[in-house]
C-alpha cells in the first residue's frame, strides 16, 4: 500500500497555539503549494499583543506547573509520552507537512518523522541527568556550580525541515526545564501546530509550548525583543540572524543560539573513491533539492580527477523522480516558492554570463509547481556570486586544485563555515586537512547528518553562534550559577 494521499483531504489548523489551545486567527500571508503552485492556505500574523499573550502564558505555566523545579524525572516521562504520541500520529503529521512544504511524503515517513521523534527522546533523557558540580575552593567553603532553566525561550525556525527544526528547539528547551514560545516559518507552520497540540495531549502542562504564527518583521521581532523572553534560539538565514542580533542589542541583552546559512565545500582528492564521493555529493545536492543548510554545494576537486568525477555526479543527478510531495513515488523535492526559483535562476544566469560552463540542468522543470533541475556549473570564477552566496537550490559549482594548500584555500569561505566534506583514502591527509578546514562539522568519506544526535551541530564564522543537538544544546538551555557557602 502506498503512502500517497489526496491533499484536499487534509484539514490545516489555522491560528496560534497559546495556553494549550488553538486561538483561531485570520490568514494574512497567502501560501502556494510548492508541488503544484495552487493557493491553498494563508498564514496569520501575530502582532505584539498576541506574542505578549503567548509569553505570559508560558510564564504562568512555568509558575503553576513547577516544570523547571524539582521533579526532572517527570520531564523525562512527559517528553517520552509526547514522542509516543507523535509516533502514533506520524501519518497525520506527515500529511500536514507534505501538503505545505517541499518534503516528499516518503522522505517524511522514513526520515523526518522518525528523526524528529528520536530527537525528542534523545533530549528527554538529559532532563534528569544534570546535577551541577561541587568544586574545590581556595578557602574552607563549599563551592557549587548550579544550573537553572532560563524561563521562557523564544524560538524561531525556518521552512526547510519544519518538524525536525521544531524538535531541535522545543525538545532541549523543555527537557532543560523551560517554557517555549516558538514561531515557525510563515511558509510551513501547520505540522508544528499539531505537534504542539500533541504535547498537551501527552501531559506536558498547557502553556509550556506556545506557537505564534507570523513573519519575521512583526512576529519574530516582537518575540526576540520581548522583555520576558530570557533566551533566543534561532535557525534561519545569516541575514535574519544579524537582524535578530541587532534587535536584541536594542531591546535588552540576552543569550542567543544562532544556526545560520552555509555554502559548504566538498573537497575531493585524487586518491579518493570517486564512486563514493560522487554519490555523496549528488545526494547532498538532491536532498530537498539543495534546500538544506548543510548542502555541499561547492565541489573542489583535484585537477586530474575532476572530469571523471563530474561525469559520475552528472549521471547520478540525471536520475530524479520529481512529483507532488503527496505522491508515494516522489523522490525529488520542489523549490519552496516562485520567488526562490527566481533567485536560483538569477544566480545561475549571472554565473553563465560571467563565463561558467553548464554541465547539467540550468533550467526550471516543465511541470506544475516550482521545480528546478539539478544543476552543475563548471569553471566558475573564484569570487563570483554563485560560489559565494548560499543559493538554497540544487546547484553545484566546480573548482579545481593542484595541491593540498590550494584545496584548503579554496574551501575556506569568506563568511560561512557550517560544514565541509573531505574525500581521500589517506588517513594522515584526512586528519591534516580536517584540522585546517574552518567549519563546525567535517564529514570524511561520507556526507550529511545521520541520526547521531549526540554530535553538536553549529557553524563557524557567519554560519552561527552556539550549537544545536548534543549535550551542548541541552546545556545551552540552562544558565550557570556559582555558589560559595562559608563553613
Ligand atoms: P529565513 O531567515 O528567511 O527565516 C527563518 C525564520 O526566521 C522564519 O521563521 C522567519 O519568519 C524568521 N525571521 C526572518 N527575519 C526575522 C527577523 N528579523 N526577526 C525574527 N525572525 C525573523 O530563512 P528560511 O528561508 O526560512 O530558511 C533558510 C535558511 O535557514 C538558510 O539560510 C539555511 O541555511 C538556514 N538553515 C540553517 C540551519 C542550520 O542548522 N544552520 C538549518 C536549517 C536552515
Amino acid at each position: 500500500m502506498g503512502l500517497g494521499f489526496d491533499p484536499a483531504s487534509v484539514t490545516l489548523p489555522c491560528g496560534h497555539f497559546i495556553g494549550g489551545r488553538l486561538v483561531p486567527a485570520a490568514g494574512e500571508i497567502d501560501l502556494h503549494r510548492p508541488s503544484d503552485g495552487a493557493a491553498f492556505a494563508a498564514c496569520p500574523i501575530a502582532g505584539p499583543d498576541m506574542v505578549d499573550a503567548a509569553v505570559e502564558s508560558a510564564r504562568k505555566a512555568l509558575k503553576d506547573s513547577g516544570w523547571g523545579g524539582t521533579r526532572p524525572r517527570d520531564r523525562v516521562r512527559a517528553l517520552h509520552r509526547w514522542a509516543d504520541l507523535m509516533e502514533a500520529h506520524a501519518e497525520e503529521l506527515g500529511r500536514l507537512e507534505a501538503v505545505a512544504s517541499t518534503r516528499p511524503i516518503r522522505d517524511l515517513m522514513a526520515g523526518d518523522l522518525p528523526v524528529t521523534i528520536e530527537q525528542i527522546r534523545f533530549f528527554a533523557e538529559f532532563a534528569d541527568k544534570e546535577g551541577g558540580d561541587l568544586v574545590p575552593t581556595a578557602d574552607d567553603s563549599l563551592g557549587l556550580i548550579m544550573t537553572e532553566p532560563y524561563g521562557v525561550v523564544g524560538a524561531i525556525t525556518p521552512w526547510n525541515f519544519p518538524l525536525s527544526m521544531a524538535a531541535w528547539k522545543l525538545a532541549p528547551a523543555l527537557a532543560a526545564g523551560n517554557a517555549v514560545v516558538l514561531k515557525p516559518s510563515e511558509m510551513t507552520p501547520f505540522a508544528t501546530l499539531r505537534m504542539a497540540e500533541l504535547s498537551v495531549e501527552a501531559g506536558i502542562p498547557a502553556g509550556l509550548v506556545n506557537i505564534v504564527l507570523g513573519d519575521g518583521a512583526i512576529t519574530g521581532n516582537a518575540l526576540t525583543g520581548h522583555p520576558h523572553v530570557s533566551k533566543v534560539s534561532f535557525t534561519g538565514s545569516t541575514a535574519a540572524g544579524a537582524a535578530i542580533m541587532a534587535n536584541i542589542a536594542r531591546t535588552g541583552i540576552k543569550p542567543m543560539t544562532l544556526e545560520l546559512g552555509g555554502k559548504s565545500p566538498q573537497v575531493v582528492f585524487a586518491d579518493a573513491d570517486l564512486g563514493l564521493a560522487a554519490s555523496c555529493i549528488a545526494t547532498s545536492i538532491l536532498a530537498n533539492a539543495g534546500q538544506a543548510c548543510v548542502a555541499g554545494t561547492r565541489l573542489i576537486a583535484a585537477r586530474e580527477i575532476a572530469e571523471p568525477l563530474l561525469e559520475k555526479i552528472a549521471a547520478r543527478l540525471a536520475c530524479i523522480r520529481p512529483g507532488p510531495t503527496w505522491e508515494t513515488e516522489t523522490a525529488y523535492a520542489p523549490i519552496i516558492s516562485e520567488r526562490q526559483i527566481g533567485r536560483i535562476e538569477s544566480l545561475v544566469g549571472a554565473a553563465l554570463s560571467a563565463g561558467a560552463q553548464l554541465r547539467a540542468g540550468g533550467r526550471r522543470l516543465e511541470r506544475p509547481g516550482f521545480f528546478y533541475a539539478p544543476t552543475i556549473l563548471d569553471h566558475v570564477a573564484p569570487g563570483s556570486p554563485a560560489v559565494i552566496e548560499e543559493i538554497f537550490g540544487p546547484v553545484l559549482t566546480t573548482q579545481t586544485f593542484s595541491d593540498e594548500a590550494e584545496a584548503v584555500a579554496l574551501a575556506d569561505h569568506p563568511s560561512y563555515g557550517l560544514c565541509a566534506g573531505l574525500y581521500t583514502r589517506d588517513l594522515s591527509r584526512a586528519v591534516r586537512v580536517t584540522r585546517q578546514l574552518q567549519a563546525g562539522t567535517i564529514w570524511v568519506n561520507r556526507y550529511g547528518r545521520s541520526r547521531d544526535h549526540i554530535l553538536p551541530t553549529g557553524g563557524y564564522k557567519g554560519s552561527g553562534i552556539g550549537k544545536d543537538l548534543g549535550r551542548e544544546a541541552f546545556m545551552a538551555n540552562r544558565k550557570a550559577k556559582s555558589v560559595l557557602i562559608g563553613l
